[in-house]
């Protein structure tokens, strides 16, 4: 089955097709087909923000889209930036002016627990809608360490690899990663859903 991925983030539209053609699922980009689809992430969950992703792209294309929304919740700061993570300090900054922002608005705090968070969703043409939830708990660093992937990567602490996100490869990040979570979840989901396809064709 053919999925227009939906997302403008290129890194982490490289993971996304990495991991899910891994998974042996085919995987197109809007560009791939012709369509640029802005959505206003309006929800209050990320669920509820992947959802909006991935039926406005199928709408747009009339194929089965992907859609994932994630963020960083940190506990110090109520949950934050959680869903408002891509948009933490407002329009124009770059990932570094926003982890920057994250560390000064942590400074004095010995609770640096968080953890990232994903929900993966697939919207269907005909209506039907598949979700998965993924995390990977962790700890907010004092300084930012690395410089691999995007986002938060610099500030967020694996305790067990004693390493930072942006310092491992995105291979390495994956197979504990929230994202990576999440789509190994979603690929389950996945299969028992075209089973159930093709059982009602038998
Ligand atoms: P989204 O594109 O609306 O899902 O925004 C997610 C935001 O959360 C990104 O812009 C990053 O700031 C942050 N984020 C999500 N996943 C990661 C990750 O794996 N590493 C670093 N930052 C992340």
């Amino acid at each position: 089955m053919k999925f227009v991925l939906a997302t403008h983030n290129q890194k982490k539209l490289a993971e996304l097709q990495k991991i899910l053609s891994d998974f042996g699922v085919e995987v197109v980009t809007e560009a791939d087909v012709g369509v640029d689809v802005e959505v206003e992430e309006t929800g209050e969950t990320f669920a509820e923000n992947s959802l909006l992703k991935a039926k406005a792209v199928m709408e747009a294309t009339g194929l089965p889209a992907i859609a994932d929304d994630s963020g960083l919740c940190v506990d110090a700061l109520g949950g934050g930036p959680g869903v408002y993570s891509a948009r933490y300090g407002g329009e124009g900054l770059t990932d570094r002016d926003r982890y920057m922002l994250l560390l000064q608005n942590m400074r004095g705090q010995t609770s640096r627990a968080a953890h990232f968070s994903c929900c993966i969703t697939a919207a269907f043409p005909n209506g039907d809608v598949l979700q998965a939830e993924g995390q990977c708990p962790g700890t907010i660093a004092f300084v930012p360490m690395g410089d691999d992937g995007f986002g938060y990567n610099p500030v967020f602490f694996v305790p067990e690899k004693k390493r930072t996100f942006a310092q491992m490869t995105a291979e390495e990040r994956v197979e504990f990663s929230h994202r990576g979570n999440a789509l190994r979840a979603f690929r389950e989901k996945l299969a028992e859903y075209l089973k159930g396809k093709k059982d009602q064709r038998e």
